[in-house]
């Protein structure tokens, strides 16, 4: 397969892409290929990109119907407690029914990975899990799907939980989650999820630190003669990262305290995660919609701080978290209009930082992922998006159609789609309460 005249992420140049066997073999100037063999799309200078990769999501609770037309509110654990009361009424086809569309409209718009967090909890059972899983396997060849097991209701003094989350590992899913603000003690619960993951020799990837009204200044601890904020939930995980030697990647999605923290300890809390080898996922649209709800004034973003991480050399994402729930009304799959809200959110100011964007959300939540070879170069797998633009900045800011994705160096075509979702999507047996 030739892919003719593709400019290449943010660089001016256009060139021609030989595909051969799901990888690309060469990149080559223009003049080099005048006669192609097998199919050539010609791209007329639109950006070719690594496909997408979504790093963070919850496919088990998209689009949930209730959530539509209530006003939610985030105080005193209603939430909580009405999403524990919608997942159990959760039943596999139902959960495939909510997910399969999510995953259409994610793979529409260029994503052909994706990581999703399945609740684990005696509410849900292993519902979600067994759903998640079978459509792992369905659409393999569309999209590539990690999974991770999500004790959303807390570990701590829970063995039934416990017992569910090794369970789900014992059936495959490929990541230990969690969420330490779920358990009064929040270290036990980071020390459950290593256990598990030493166990089950799996990756291990927490949503910490989404408290932002903590005092992280009043309680700080002293390691290796530097200062550090005891209190957040990070600096444990990265404690326990360096202590372990933990084999598998450790990621700490949402990291919104980082941004409560002073500058200094900030700093040395960056430092340490970048010792540890730690990566971070910013979710900058569904923090945007939930942290700060109660300020009265000045309200606060609730967003990681990117730059610094970059700056600092940390492995720094974006994905969309939460699709159409309460979590976040408006969630979409399109990592574009993602990335977008992550420039603007982020502060990303530069026409240097626009490739950056891109990187965070193809090649970078690739290597979190452990994805090998995700990018346009000769050997790189062909995953590839090109956007109907003729400049990233065009891409990016108009949010533009995707012109052509590529799964395994295969062209996703609607019809192929239309066949594999039908399989996917039997007519669900309730659709939510
Ligand atoms: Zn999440």
């Amino acid at each position: 397969m030739l892919l003719r005249e593709a400019r290449v992420g943010a660089t001016n140049e256009v060139v021609d892409v030989r595909i051969e066997d799901g990888r690309i073999r060469s990149i080559d100037p223009r003049e080099v290929n005048k006669v192609a063999s097998g199919p050539t799309f010609d791209l007329g200078g639109r950006v070719l990109l690594p496909a997408f990769v979504n790093p963070h999501c919850h496919l088990d609770k998209a689009f949930l119907p209730w959530t539509s037309t209530d006003d939610v509110t985030y105080e005193g654990g209603v939430l909580a407690g009405r999403m524990k009361e919608a997942k159990r009424e959760f039943t596999v086809e139902d959960v495939r029914a909510r997910a399969s569309k999510a995953l259409r409209w994610a793979i529409e718009t260029g994503t052909t990975a994706i990581r999703t967090h399945v609740d684990v909890d005696p509410s849900v059972g292993l519902v979600g899990v067994r759903a998640l899983l079978e459509l792992k396997r369905e659409l393999a060849s569309v999209i590539e799907i990690q999974t991770v097991a999500f004790p959303q209701e807390g570990m701590v003094g829970q063995p039934e939980t416990i017992a569910l989350m090794e369970e789900a590992c014992a059936m495959g899913v490929d990541v230990v989650g969690g969420k330490p603000s779920a358990d009064e003690d929040r270290r036990a619960h980071i020390d459950i999820a290593f256990d598990l993951a030493r166990r089950f020799d799996r990756a291990i990837d927490l949503h910490v630190d989404t408290d932002i009204d903590r005092d992280y200044g009043a309680n700080v601890e002293r390691f290796e003669g530097v200062d550090y904020p005891a209190d957040l939930e990070t600096y444990y995980l990265a404690r326990r990262t360096l202590q372990t030697r933990h084999p598998r990647g450790v990621c700490a999605s949402h990291l919104c305290a980082l941004d409560a923290l002073d500058p200094p300890l900030g700093a040395n809390m960056v430092g340490l995660l970048r010792r540890a080898g730690l990566s971070v996922i910013a979710c900058p649209m569904s923090n945007l919609f939930i942290q700060g709800l109660g300020d009265a004034r000045d309200t606060r973003r609730g967003i990681t701080r990117v730059r610094d991480l970059l700056r600092g050399g940390v492995t720094t994402a974006y994905g969309t978290d939460n699709l159409g729930d309460a979590f976040n009304l408006y969630g979409t799959t399109d990592m574009v209009l993602h990335g977008l809200v992550t420039a603007f959110a982020c502060h990303m100011r530069t026409v240097d930082d626009l490739a950056v964007v891109a990187e965070m959300g193809t090649t970078t939540p690739a290597a979190i992922l452990g994805l090998d070879d995700w990018a346009v170069r000769p050997g790189g797998r062909a995953d590839l998006v090109v956007l109907d633009a003729d400049s990233l900045h065009e891409g990016l800011t108009r949010v533009v159609p995707r012109h052509l994705v590529l799964k395994g160096g295969r062209p996703v075509v609607s019809a192929q789609l239309d066949e594999l979702f039908a399989v996917t999507t039997p007519e669900p047996d309730r659709r939510g309460s």
